[in-house]
């Protein structure tokens, strides 16, 4: 999608700070990350939300929870434990309309969230 910051990261227009990449996704540092681990994996086609995720999608979102426990293995927070969200739409304090999820560790996490 033209105006869409994540899709120019994901197509290599605009530069981002990619941890992981395969044929389906991609995964980069957050800009303004929120703990010592703060990882942002979306898919590299324009999906606006989890709301648009069919029966025909579901899939992607399994790969990308894969990926998540990948990464969290990598960055050494697999054993102590991390979070993986999604904020979809304005109540959930989605701010970026193509679909990604954090990837939250290396503190301890409260709960419930914000
Ligand atoms: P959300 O509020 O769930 O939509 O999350 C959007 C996230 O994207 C925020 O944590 C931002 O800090 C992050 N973000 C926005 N622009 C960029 C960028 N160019 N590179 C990396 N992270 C970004
Ligand atoms: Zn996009």
């Amino acid at each position: 999608m033209k105006d869409c910051i994540f899709c120019k990261i994901a197509s290599g227009e605009v530069p981002g700070d990619m941890v992981y990449r395969d044929e389906r996704v991609i995964a980069i540092n957050d800009i303004d990350p929120k703990a010592p681990v703060h990882i942002l994996i979306m898919p590299k086609d324009h999906i606006p939300s989890l709301n648009d995720i069919d029966q025909e999608k579901s899939d992607l979102v399994g790969h990308i929870f894969m990926v998540a426990a990948k990464l969290a293995s990598q960055k050494g927070i697999a054993k102590k434990g991390y979070r993986v969200v999604n904020n979809c739409g304005v109540e959930g304090g989605q701010s970026v309309e193509h679909i990604h999820f954090h990837l939250l560790g290396g503190r301890n996490m409260a709960w419930p969230p914000g």
